[in-house]
Formats: structure tokens, sequence, C-alpha cells
């Protein structure tokens, strides 16, 4: 299974307009980040783990050749804001992208998104076409030939979820506290991308620190940090972490067995 980074940024996006900092002005593309978002590709599915705000951005950029589905962590904009560009796709596929979510992702959807959810008052109007197939926190789903698990998890004080894909894999973002009944969904995963949003800590994100505590209490093996803001340059930051515990950047591509 290949794991394409389709953004390491946090909800601003590295640079942060108007900042002026030694990130934020690097040249280096290791320290320009699009909102967080990753595509995996398996021989039986091709799908994203949220729709970013830079989705059409990052489409343009990684050329992804299919999306059959998208599966929600949670409601924020920059998680769900490039929406409306999976048309783009409808367009290629010929058909809907089923999109996973929690019933409390889907009622934003349908909110933020009225007009994809409501017969089209004209033709020529574009709109995409999505069939919503919620998921319940904690009980596992297919995708293609591979188990999904949202693993529930505190983002502050919301409830949302990361995602345990197959037996090797977990995506965890924008999480603050894994709860002691999610804790044996995730234990000893062989690889995990997990939220570190700055240095210090956050009401509702793992600073570095504190991502770095979690993965090693699970006995995580590789690890790797992703919804960073401008306070984690790249290199300084990873030179300062262990080997397998090191800040994603845009465009990685990692390579992890399924079974
Ligand atoms: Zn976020
Ligand atoms: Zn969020």
């Amino acid at each position: 299974m290949r794991i394409t980074v389709l953004g390491s940024g946090t909800s601003t996006g590295i640079p942060v307009i108007g900042c002026t900092c030694a990130t934020c002005m690097s040249t280096a593309p290791e320290n320009n980040r699009l909102r967080s978002s990753i595509y995996v590709e398996h021989p039986s599915v091709k799908f994203m783990v949220d729709c970013s705000l830079d989705f059409r951005q990052q489409a343009l950029r990684y050329r992804m050749p299919r999306i059959d589905a998208v599966i929600l962590t949670h409601d924020h904009a920059d998680h769900i804001g490039g929406f409306d560009d999976l048309r783009g796709y409808n367009f290629i596929q010929q058909g809907p992208i089923d999109i996973y979510g929690t019933a409390a992702v889907f009622k934003t959807l349908r909110e933020r998104y009225a007009y994809c959810f409501r017969p089209a008052l004209q033709i020529g109007g574009g709109l995409p076409q999505l069939n919503l197939i919620e998921i319940e926190p904690g009980k596992a789903f297919q995708l293609g030939d591979l188990e999904i698990l949202p693993v529930p998890i505190k983002h502050g004080l919301l409830d949302i979820v990361g995602y345990r894909v197959g037996k090797t894999f977990a995506y965890m973002t924008d999480c603050s506290f894994v709860p002691e009944t999610s804790v044996p969904m995730v234990d000893d995963i062989e690889n995990l991308i997990v939220g570190a949003l700055r240095p210090t800590p956050h009401e509702t994100h793992f600073s570095l620190p504190e991502a770095l505590e979690f993965s090693r209490s699970i006995r995580a093996g590789k690890t790797w940090f992703t919804h960073i803001t401008d306070r984690l340059e790249y290199f300084a930051t990873n030179a300062s972490l262990p080997p397998d515990a090191q800040l994603l950047h845009d465009g990685q591509v990692i390579e992890v067995e399924t079974c």
C-alpha cells in the first residue's frame, strides 16, 4: 500500500499569510505545507483521508489517477474545504464518489454544501455527485480489500475519528487526547501518522512532545508528524528528533505492508 502526503500543514497552511518567520520565508519545498490530507493507493481501492481546502492544488500537483472514496476525520474547514472540487473526479470517473463520515460530519456537510444535496435547478450546474456512507466510531468497515477502523479520539472538546487502515497503518490528525478505550485499536501499530502542531501545548492538538510521547506509549513503529505550524522548521526539527519519528513533508511517499 502506497501513501502520498498531499498536505502536512496546519489550518493556515505554510507559509502563513503575512508571516515573515524563517519557516514561512524558506524556499525549501519541505517547509511549504498545504492543508493536511493523504492519498492511499491499494490494488483494490484508491482513496483520500480528508478533502482539504487545498484539494484542487493537490490534485493538480500529485495527479491522483482516481479517487474511489474519501474518508473524513472531522468537519473543520481545513479538512473538508475542497469538497466542491471533487466533481473533477466525477467527470473523469463518470460516477459518484463514496464519502465516509460520522453523522456529525454529515450534518455539517449537508448544511455547508446544501446545494450538493438538493435537486439541481437547471442543467449544467456541475454539482459534485457524492454517496454519503455513515460510519460509527469504533466500528470497522470495508473499503476494497482493506478493513478501515474509525478510531475515536478527542480534538479539544470535539469527538472526532482517526483511522486505522488495515492492520499496519494509522492516521490520527487533529488529536489532543486518545481515550483509554481507543488505545487497543492502535497499540503496537507499525506505521503511524499523528498530528503534532507546534513545540508548545495547545487546547485542541497534540504538541510535538505530546505526539512523540503518545507514539512511544503505544509502541508505534515508524512515526511521522503532520498538521504542522511554522513554529517547526523542517530540517532543524527533524535533526532534533529520533530517526524513527520525523516530521512529514508534502509529497512524501510512504510504502507500507498491509498485513
Ligand atoms: Zn485541522
Ligand atoms: Zn480540526
